[in-house]
């Protein structure tokens, strides 16, 4: 099978792990101007964070998390926007502002290769030392044409040097890829899986694309301009993406989940069990294949 996120960290605190998410008041440099505007063709107005109260301060919500979540330990995760796209003081300041609880256990923060710097590293490397760190890097597709298709604004050689640096400061990181994107087929699933696996990552997170309200990819959609895969399609390109990973990786997710009442599109994206069990299924079919 493949190694998920929940045995990993079972097997490495002892205890049940809950995740808060976190909507740290950053922007992004693909909306304000830095790189692009207008963000990634997917990406709604709460930048991955819509789920999220923007209006409670740090604190309040890992506060609202700790009250709400029955768990021994939890991760702060920085989901909103790009969460290393602010000055070392500032991104010092808001991380510590999370850290209030000795059950914390793990900051992750969820940010672009181009945002990762030297100065960046040591503020993470400082934190490495009050609790466990993991990056997440939003690399989506290992195709620089299918990244310039979706408004990415960077390139792939901008990972590779992110995943690089990581490396070299010891910051373990996980990188998300989205199987779905225009004009991709199962090669490039495959190939952007592989070029994670190089990278040196110790995670993946597998995103399906979902057609979200309010974004450039509702817009394509309805022109018939975008066509989602089929269930069928995604879960044979997601299982054969966790047969070529295999225990090499930690799995984060298998799956997209759209925000309650924004999905456009594939109706599928509704029922997330039924997708991870398909997958899980085709999964064993192709290990005995
Ligand atoms: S990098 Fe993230 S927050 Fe920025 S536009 Fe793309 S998906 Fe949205």
């Amino acid at each position: 099978m493949y190694r998920t996120l929940s045995a990993y960290l079972k097997q490495k605190y002892g205890k049940k792990i809950k995740k808060i998410c976190i909507d740290g008041g950053f922007s992004c440099p693909n909306r304000d101007g830095r790189c692009g505007v207008g963000g990634c063709i997917y990406c709604g107005e709460r930048g991955a964070g819509e789920h999220i109260d923007p209006t409670a301060s740090i604190a309040e919500q890992v506060r609202r998390g700790l009250e709400s979540g029955r768990a021994e330990g939890y991760i702060a995760y920085f989901q909103s926007f790009t969460n290393t796209y602010a000055s070392p003081e500032v991104l010092a300041e808001r991380y510590s502002a999370a850290l209030f609880d000795e059950r914390i256990l793990v900051l992750a923060i969820g940010t672009r290769p181009d945002c990762i710097d030297r100065d960046v590293c040591e503020i993470l490397k400082k934190f490495q030392t009050k609790v466990d760190i993991w990056v997440e890097l939003g690399l989506q597709t290992a195709n620089d044409r299918t990244a310039k298709l979706i408004n990415r604004g960077y390139t792939l050689d901008v990972y590779l040097e992110a995943a690089r640096l990581l490396t070299e400061y010891e910051i373990p990181f996980v990188s998300h890829m989205i199987i779905g994107l225009p004009e991709e087929g199962e090669e490039d699933a495959l190939r952007t899986a592989e070029v994670i696996l190089d990278s040196g990552a110790f995670g993946i997170k597998i995103h399906s694309l979902y057609v979200m309200e309010g974004t450039r990819m509702a817009d394509l959609y309805r022109q018939k301009l975008y066509t989602p895969p089929t269930l069928d399609e995604y879960v044979d390109r997601a299982a054969k993406v966790l047969a070529l990973v295999g225990d090499r990786l930690v799995v984060h997710r298998i799956t997209g989940d759209c925000p309650e009442g924004l999905l456009v599109a594939p109706e599928w994206n509704r029922d997330k069990s039924k997708v991870i069990d398909l997958i899980r299924q085709r999964l064993v079919t192709l290990s005995k294949s």
